[in-house]
Protein backbone atom coordinates (compact mmCIF):
# COMPACT_ATOMS: atom_id res chain seq x y z
CA UNK A 1 0.00 0.00 0.00
CA UNK A 2 1.72 3.30 -0.92
CA UNK A 3 0.03 6.28 1.52
CA UNK A 4 1.27 10.14 1.03
CA UNK A 5 1.46 12.12 3.45
CA UNK A 6 0.31 15.78 2.15
CA UNK A 7 1.38 18.89 4.44
CA UNK A 8 1.16 22.66 4.20
CA UNK A 9 4.37 23.04 5.97
CA UNK A 10 3.89 26.61 6.72
CA UNK A 11 3.36 26.57 10.43
CA UNK A 12 7.43 25.32 10.73
CA UNK A 13 8.90 27.12 9.02
CA UNK A 14 6.99 30.27 10.61
CA UNK A 15 6.97 29.33 14.06
CA UNK A 16 9.73 28.14 16.27
CA UNK A 17 7.33 26.78 18.45
CA UNK A 18 5.98 24.32 15.54
CA UNK A 19 9.15 23.68 14.29
CA UNK A 20 11.13 22.50 17.75
CA UNK A 21 7.89 20.09 18.04
CA UNK A 22 8.23 18.97 14.44
CA UNK A 23 11.21 18.95 13.07
CA UNK A 24 11.11 17.18 10.59
CA UNK A 25 7.52 18.55 10.21
CA UNK A 26 4.23 17.47 10.66
CA UNK A 27 4.00 15.38 7.92
CA UNK A 28 7.79 14.14 9.14
CA UNK A 29 6.32 12.92 12.38
CA UNK A 30 2.64 11.42 10.95
CA UNK A 31 5.22 9.48 7.95
CA UNK A 32 7.92 8.40 10.24
CA UNK A 33 5.05 6.35 12.63
CA UNK A 34 3.45 4.78 10.00
CA UNK A 35 6.20 3.52 8.27
CA UNK A 36 6.29 0.94 11.52
CA UNK A 37 4.09 -1.14 9.78
CA UNK A 38 4.03 -2.70 6.62
CA UNK A 39 2.80 0.28 4.53
CA UNK A 40 5.09 2.32 1.31
CA UNK A 41 5.39 6.30 2.98
CA UNK A 42 6.18 9.30 1.36
CA UNK A 43 5.41 12.61 1.69
CA UNK A 44 4.97 16.01 -0.55
CA UNK A 45 4.31 19.68 0.58
CA UNK A 46 2.07 22.75 -0.59
CA UNK A 47 5.45 24.15 -1.63
CA UNK A 48 6.77 21.69 -4.22
CA UNK A 49 5.80 22.17 -8.01
CA UNK A 50 2.39 21.16 -8.42
CA UNK A 51 2.71 21.09 -4.70
CA UNK A 52 4.32 17.54 -5.01
CA UNK A 53 0.93 16.00 -6.19
CA UNK A 54 1.83 15.03 -9.65
CA UNK A 55 -0.17 13.06 -11.81
CA UNK A 56 2.11 10.90 -11.35
CA UNK A 57 2.49 11.17 -7.57
CA UNK A 58 -1.38 10.63 -7.35
CA UNK A 59 -2.13 7.72 -9.48
CA UNK A 60 0.68 5.66 -7.24
CA UNK A 61 -1.23 6.76 -4.06
CA UNK A 62 -3.87 4.29 -2.64
CA UNK A 63 -4.28 6.46 0.40
CA UNK A 64 -3.53 10.31 0.97
CA UNK A 65 -3.45 12.25 4.29
CA UNK A 66 -4.24 15.68 4.29
CA UNK A 67 -2.98 18.48 6.50
CA UNK A 68 -3.09 22.52 6.13
CA UNK A 69 -4.44 25.60 8.10
CA UNK A 70 -3.15 29.05 6.72
CA UNK A 71 -2.77 28.41 3.26
CA UNK A 72 -5.40 26.66 1.65
CA UNK A 73 -6.23 28.97 -0.45
CA UNK A 74 -2.84 28.86 -1.93
CA UNK A 75 -3.83 24.92 -2.99
CA UNK A 76 -4.34 25.76 -6.87
CA UNK A 77 -7.99 24.31 -7.89
CA UNK A 78 -6.79 22.65 -10.45
CA UNK A 79 -4.86 20.40 -8.00
CA UNK A 80 -8.06 19.75 -5.85
CA UNK A 81 -9.98 18.37 -9.06
CA UNK A 82 -7.32 15.96 -9.63
CA UNK A 83 -6.97 15.00 -5.86
CA UNK A 84 -11.34 14.93 -5.76
CA UNK A 85 -11.04 12.44 -9.10
CA UNK A 86 -9.18 9.77 -7.80
CA UNK A 87 -10.84 9.86 -4.39
CA UNK A 88 -13.97 9.52 -6.47
CA UNK A 89 -11.80 6.54 -8.15
CA UNK A 90 -10.93 5.11 -5.10
CA UNK A 91 -7.82 7.16 -3.22
CA UNK A 92 -8.53 7.15 0.62
CA UNK A 93 -8.42 10.18 2.34
CA UNK A 94 -7.56 11.14 5.67
CA UNK A 95 -8.09 15.07 6.40
CA UNK A 96 -6.85 16.02 9.68
CA UNK A 97 -7.54 18.37 11.89
CA UNK A 98 -7.70 22.17 10.68
CA UNK A 99 -7.98 20.44 7.14
CA UNK A 100 -11.69 20.97 8.01
CA UNK A 101 -11.17 24.37 5.98
CA UNK A 102 -9.61 22.84 3.24
CA UNK A 103 -10.42 23.14 -1.06
CA UNK A 104 -10.72 19.47 -0.88
CA UNK A 105 -12.40 18.40 2.40
CA UNK A 106 -15.19 21.42 1.60
CA UNK A 107 -15.16 20.30 -2.46
CA UNK A 108 -16.17 16.50 -1.01
CA UNK A 109 -18.73 17.84 1.86
CA UNK A 110 -20.40 20.29 -0.42
CA UNK A 111 -21.07 22.34 3.26
CA UNK A 112 -18.90 24.96 5.10
CA UNK A 113 -16.88 23.22 7.31
CA UNK A 114 -17.05 25.96 9.74
CA UNK A 115 -16.95 25.34 13.48
CA UNK A 116 -15.86 27.37 16.95
CA UNK A 117 -12.66 27.39 17.71
CA UNK A 118 -10.47 28.59 21.00
CA UNK A 119 -6.71 27.98 21.51
CA UNK A 120 -6.86 27.74 25.56
CA UNK A 121 -4.49 24.58 26.25
CA UNK A 122 -7.24 22.69 27.22
CA UNK A 123 -7.84 19.09 27.72
CA UNK A 124 -9.29 17.04 25.45
CA UNK A 125 -11.43 13.71 25.77
CA UNK A 126 -12.23 11.87 22.45
CA UNK A 127 -15.01 9.25 23.54
CA UNK A 128 -15.13 6.11 20.84
CA UNK A 129 -18.82 6.08 19.86
CA UNK A 130 -18.61 3.61 17.56
CA UNK A 131 -16.83 0.54 19.03
CA UNK A 132 -17.44 -1.98 16.56
CA UNK A 133 -15.37 0.63 13.81
CA UNK A 134 -12.09 -1.05 12.64
CA UNK A 135 -10.87 2.56 12.83
CA UNK A 136 -10.88 1.80 17.11
CA UNK A 137 -9.27 -1.18 17.42
CA UNK A 138 -6.53 -1.10 20.50
CA UNK A 139 -8.10 2.38 21.98
CA UNK A 140 -9.96 2.27 25.45
CA UNK A 141 -13.20 3.46 25.99
CA UNK A 142 -11.30 7.10 25.14
CA UNK A 143 -8.55 8.85 24.09
CA UNK A 144 -7.30 11.65 26.29
CA UNK A 145 -5.56 15.50 25.26
CA UNK A 146 -3.70 17.11 28.35
CA UNK A 147 -3.60 20.13 26.28
CA UNK A 148 -5.55 20.84 22.94
CA UNK A 149 -7.24 23.65 20.70
CA UNK A 150 -10.91 23.65 21.42
CA UNK A 151 -13.38 22.59 18.18
CA UNK A 152 -16.73 23.12 18.99
CA UNK A 153 -20.21 22.00 17.84
CA UNK A 154 -21.83 23.46 15.42
CA UNK A 155 -19.52 21.49 13.04
CA UNK A 156 -21.08 22.55 9.45
CA UNK A 157 -20.88 18.85 7.71
CA UNK A 158 -23.20 16.60 5.91
CA UNK A 159 -24.50 13.48 8.67
CA UNK A 160 -21.22 11.19 8.87
CA UNK A 161 -21.90 7.93 7.43
CA UNK A 162 -20.29 6.60 10.68
CA UNK A 163 -19.62 8.50 13.69
CA UNK A 164 -16.61 7.18 15.65
CA UNK A 165 -15.24 9.81 17.86
CA UNK A 166 -17.12 12.43 20.13
CA UNK A 167 -14.89 15.02 21.69
CA UNK A 168 -15.54 16.37 25.13
CA UNK A 169 -13.14 19.83 25.75
CA UNK A 170 -12.49 21.16 29.26
CA UNK A 171 -14.55 24.59 28.48
CA UNK A 172 -17.90 22.61 28.33
CA UNK A 173 -18.06 22.19 24.33
CA UNK A 174 -18.37 18.89 22.84
CA UNK A 175 -17.31 17.97 18.52
CA UNK A 176 -17.72 15.20 16.46
CA UNK A 177 -14.25 14.38 15.98
CA UNK A 178 -13.93 11.41 14.20
CA UNK A 179 -16.35 10.68 10.95
CA UNK A 180 -16.28 8.75 8.05
CA UNK A 181 -17.66 9.27 4.13
CA UNK A 182 -17.95 7.66 1.31
CA UNK A 183 -17.55 9.34 -2.20
CA UNK A 184 -17.70 7.83 -5.30
CA UNK A 185 -15.28 5.04 -4.56
CA UNK A 186 -13.69 6.62 -2.10
CA UNK A 187 -13.40 6.80 1.41
CA UNK A 188 -12.69 9.73 3.92
CA UNK A 189 -12.46 9.81 7.26
CA UNK A 190 -12.17 13.17 9.28
CA UNK A 191 -10.11 13.57 12.71
CA UNK A 192 -9.84 16.39 14.83
CA UNK A 193 -6.54 16.09 16.48
CA UNK A 194 -3.79 17.68 15.69
CA UNK A 195 -3.33 21.84 16.30
CA UNK A 196 0.22 22.67 15.25
CA UNK A 197 1.41 23.83 19.04
CA UNK A 198 1.04 20.86 20.18
CA UNK A 199 3.02 17.35 20.62
CA UNK A 200 -0.65 15.43 20.14
CA UNK A 201 0.60 13.50 16.29
CA UNK A 202 3.54 11.59 19.13
CA UNK A 203 0.61 10.60 21.18
CA UNK A 204 0.25 6.86 20.45
CA UNK A 205 -3.30 5.95 20.64
CA UNK A 206 -3.66 9.48 17.75
CA UNK A 207 -0.86 7.23 16.11
CA UNK A 208 -3.37 4.40 16.18
CA UNK A 209 -6.21 5.44 15.45
CA UNK A 210 -4.03 6.76 12.23
CA UNK A 211 -2.71 3.60 11.66
CA UNK A 212 -5.90 2.04 12.08
CA UNK A 213 -7.75 4.99 9.65
CA UNK A 214 -5.13 4.24 6.81
CA UNK A 215 -6.13 0.50 6.26
CA UNK A 216 -9.80 1.39 6.79
CA UNK A 217 -9.75 4.09 3.73
CA UNK A 218 -7.88 1.87 1.75
CA UNK A 219 -9.88 0.42 -1.05
CA UNK A 220 -7.88 -0.15 -3.79
CA UNK A 221 -8.24 -3.68 -4.26
CA UNK A 222 -12.55 -3.45 -5.11
CA UNK A 223 -14.16 -3.79 -7.93
CA UNK A 224 -14.43 -1.00 -10.68
CA UNK A 225 -17.67 -0.21 -11.85
CA UNK A 226 -18.69 0.62 -15.74
CA UNK A 227 -21.12 3.54 -16.04
CA UNK A 228 -23.29 4.27 -19.27
CA UNK A 229 -25.33 2.47 -22.00
CA UNK A 230 -24.75 -1.14 -21.69
CA UNK A 231 -25.80 -4.86 -23.53
CA UNK A 232 -28.02 -6.84 -21.41
CA UNK A 233 -26.11 -10.01 -19.93
CA UNK A 234 -29.02 -12.10 -20.14
CA UNK A 235 -30.97 -12.66 -23.26
CA UNK A 236 -34.09 -10.44 -23.43
CA UNK A 237 -37.09 -12.50 -24.61
CA UNK A 238 -39.02 -10.47 -27.26
CA UNK A 239 -42.60 -10.00 -25.51
CA UNK A 240 -45.71 -9.69 -27.98
CA UNK A 241 -47.33 -6.78 -28.84
CA UNK A 242 -51.05 -5.92 -27.41
ZN1 LIG B 1 -5.45 24.27 14.99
Amino acid sequence: MNVLVWNENRHEKKNPIVSDIYPKGIHGAIAAFLSEDTVNVKTSTLDEPEHGLTDEVLIGTDVLIWWGHMAHHEVLDEIVEKVHKRVLEGMGLIVLHSGHFSKIFKKLMGTTCDLKWREADEKERLWVVDPSHPITEGIGEYIELEKEEMYGEHFDIPSPDQLIFLSWFEGGEVFRSGATYQRGKGKVFYFRPGHETYPTYYNEEIQQVIKNAVQWVNNSDTPTPVYGNTNPIETISKKEKG
